[in-house]
């Protein structure tokens, strides 16, 4: 075969053309994949009272598999720049933040910081909820993602001090700490009750688990509070504080204190769940609507809800045999 100049010409810029076509196909494929990072927004180093320096608090994380860590010290935002020297050339990334550590008379109204880009000023109001509404806009005038801690410590609030609160949807589900009273007991709700308490009027609250981590040496007593028990996961393109936050405001994640999943996928017909098996554990997932009610209980590494319509909110739970259990985030069915 034979070519003129012009046909040359004409072969080069449809080459061109063609080359330019695949760059940005591959450019939006690579930017469109997503995956799941583990990491914890809640923990304390010997900035304030963990038992640990910052460097020893971040190895840990990083060591043991995670992705990001958020180190929340009490009412200061712990330096983490010089600690994450590698940017993310270990696949892991430190998170600044702080712990917003207001009191409304003796009841705690911890707020987390994730993220700020500021320092950051917040004091007590004249009720539990102004208290924690403060602590809630002093992290969005920071720039960071509020995260409600530890709402049944010294019983503190529930469903009715956080029905009226704005601009937050991150709260406490799991605390690793002893005092935490995660669980409902003895009359009074857990944080899973408070959860769909909230839901059940419509607002849009996701559930965190976390370790808020004091003590990282150890003499393993009942009450102190060590790393890897609460975590999330989030869904995200690139590792980056931005998106992690992005993610975790937008409930793009799901919270665990031991349960991985392969993932979770919602369409506009159903919410499917895929577990990934530990050892000869056994799983069952529940599907959960409006005032906690069980839509549907599946065993086995899958499983599935097609949404009827009338739910007002779909979640799933995953319990493992180990005790170990996966809270994946509330989606509202539109009618
Ligand atoms: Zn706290
Ligand atoms: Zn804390």
């Amino acid at each position: 075969m034979i070519f003129n100049d012009q046909d040359k010409e004409k072969q080069m810029k449809k080459l061109t053309v063609m080359i330019l076509m695949l760059i940005t196909a591959l450019w939006g494929w690579s930017a469109q994949q997503t995956r799941w990072v583990k990491g914890n927004t809640h923990a304390h180093s010997s900035n304030s009272d963990g038992n640990e320096v910052p460097r020893r608090v971040a190895r840990w994380y990083r060591d043991y598999g995670y992705h990001f860590l958020v180190i929340t010290d009490h009412d200061m935002i712990t330096e983490t720049d010089s600690l994450d020297a590698d940017g993310n050339a270990d696949d892991f990334i430190l998170i600044p933040g702080e712990e917003i550590t207001l009191y409304f008379q003796k009841y705690p109204a911890h707020v987390n910081a994730l993220n700020p880009g500021r320092p950051i000023e917040a004091k007590a109001g004249q009720t539990l909820t102004e208290t924690l509404q403060n602590g809630i806009d002093a992290a969005r005038r920071a720039g960071a993602i509020p995260q409600l801690n530890h709402p049944n410590w010294k019983w503190s609030f529930g469903s009715e001090e956080m029905k009226d609160l704005r601009s937050v949807h991150l709260f406490e589900l799991f605390n690793v700490n002893r005092d935490s009273n995660n669980f409902s007991a003895g009359g009074r709700p857990g944080a899973e009750e408070l959860w769909d308490a909230l839901l059940s009027k419509g607002l849009v609250f996701y559930a965190v688990a976390s370790d808020d981590t004091h003590d990282y040496l150890g003499d393993f007593t009942p009450g102190k509070a060590y790393p890897g028990k609460g975590w999330v996961c989030a869904r995200v393109a690139e590792l980056s504080a931005d998106a992690v936050c992005a993610a975790l405001d937008k409930g793009d994640f799901y919270a665990s204190t031991g349960v991985e999943l392969a993932d979770v996928q919602v369409t506009d017909r159903e919410y499917r769940v895929t577990i990934k098996p530990y050892s000869d554990t056994a799983y069952t997932t529940l599907f959960i609507g409006r005032d906690g009610t069980i839509l549907k209980k599946e065993d086995g590494l899958n499983a599935a809800y097609a949404f009827r319509g009338d739910e007002l909110y779909v979640r799933a739970k995953v319990f493992a045999s180990n005790g170990e259990t996966a809270f994946c985030q509330p989606v509202f069915i539109k009618k």
